[in-house]
């Protein structure tokens, strides 16, 4: 049992469907709405078809990146 996770589409996390993704607090979302720069609460690692989330992380590196 040392298979990766695969989301319901079948990917796993190195498919190219598979998409690191800002996560905004729901106070955020209105300052990004109107275009103002925030770093995002977490990162997420998604799949962009069916959305199942492989990974997230609060690493702030990571959060600047996706500004
Ligand atoms: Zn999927």
């Amino acid at each position: 049992m040392n298979q990766e996770p695969t989301c319901r589409c079948g990917f796993d996390r190195h498919h190219p469907w598979v998409v690191e993704k800002p996560r905004y607090s729901p106070s955020k979302w209105l300052a990004v709405l109107t275009g103002i720069s925030v770093i995002p609460k977490t990162v997420v690692v998604a799949c962009d078809q069916c959305g199942f989330v492989f990974e997230e992380s609060d690493d702030l590196e990571r959060r600047k990146r996706m500004i």
